[in-house]
């Protein structure tokens, strides 16, 4: 059976994804900190179809431990075919009231482990002749930051994914970066980001995502927007001049808070 790594696991996208891929079959990986949320979620798993599940327990902010990831992933007995590189936070406040530990903190799981599992996952895949990468990004790469450096790390993991994804393209390898508008997730409470507000239509349901996702993955296209209200915003956000782009995010919300 195929096997699928997918980071960030525990909980939100990461859970779904893993769901989704046990039910079709998939052997899995499952890796994020809380080993006592994996090991519940690996029960499940089991139950919902997947053959296996192994838990590898990580901090992808620590750069032994990704590497103990990027073992896992370049290890050619132990075959992994689909890397969902999934895992990422905000911070929940502006750049300048960030302080540089947690930026480099931010820096480090939304960028260098997407960077890092990306370059060890490829050789193999690519000895293999197939292989598939999927980067959680978001629609925030695509708009002007708020103040804050969220959108620039998201803005590189939709450029890497679409570049790198072109250059092994011939090689069997499909990459896909997905630009998720908002989710209901863990994602905004752990930022201390408050969601109360905001009406349920704006959220992403979360089948919508992973099902759009496998199948931008399958058609071989290099960025998927879920759902049809996020579609259009970044076709909006291409076509309008960027000036008045960066009003109207400044118009709908111009705090500073990822
Ligand atoms: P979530 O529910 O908070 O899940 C985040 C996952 O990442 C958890 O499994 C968490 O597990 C893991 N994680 C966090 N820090 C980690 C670290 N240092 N090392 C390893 N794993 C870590 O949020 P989510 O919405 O599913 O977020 C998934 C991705 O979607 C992120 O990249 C996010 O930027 C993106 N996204 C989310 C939204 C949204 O509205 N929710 C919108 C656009 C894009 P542990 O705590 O167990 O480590």
């Amino acid at each position: 059976m195929p096997t699928a790594l997918v980071t960030g696991a525990s909980s939100g996208i990461g859970a779904a994804f893993a769901r989704r891929l046990a039910s079709d079959g998939y052997e899995l990986v499952l890796v994020a900190r809380n080993e006592s949320r994996l090991t519940a979620g690996r029960l499940d798993l089991l139950k919902i179809g997947a053959p296996a599940v192994e838990v590898l327990t990580a901090d992808l902010t620590d750069a032994g431990q990704r590497d103990a990831v990027c073992a896992r992933l370049a290890d050619a007995k132990k075959p992994v075919s689909l890397l969902v590189s999934n895992a990422g936070m905000a911070l929940g406040k502006g750049f300048l009231a960030s302080t540089a530990a947690e930026l480099q903190a931010q820096l480090d799981l939304n960028v260098s482990a997407v960077m890092m599992l990306t370059h060890a996952a490829l050789p193999g895949m690519i000895a293999r002749g197939h292989g598939g990468i999927i980067t959680i990004s978001s629609i925030a790469s695509m708009l002007p930051g708020r103040g804050s450096a969220y959108g620039a790390f998201k803005s590189w993991v939709t450029a890497f994914s679409e570049g790198i994804g072109m250059s092994v393209r011939s090689k069997g390898i499909r990459m896909v970066a997905v630009c998720p508008g908002f989710v209901r997730t863990e994602f905004h409470e752990r930022a201390g980001i408050d969601m109360q507000g905001n009406p349920e239509w704006m959220f992403v349901p979360m089948d919508v995502l992973v099902g759009q996702s496998l199948a931008g993955l399958r058609a071989g296209k290099s960025v998927v927007i879920p759902g049809a209200l996020y579609k259009t915003i970044a076709a909006a956000v291409k076509f309008a001049p960027r000036s008045l782009v960066r009003r109207a995010t400044n118009l709908v919300d111009g705090r500073t808070r990822d």
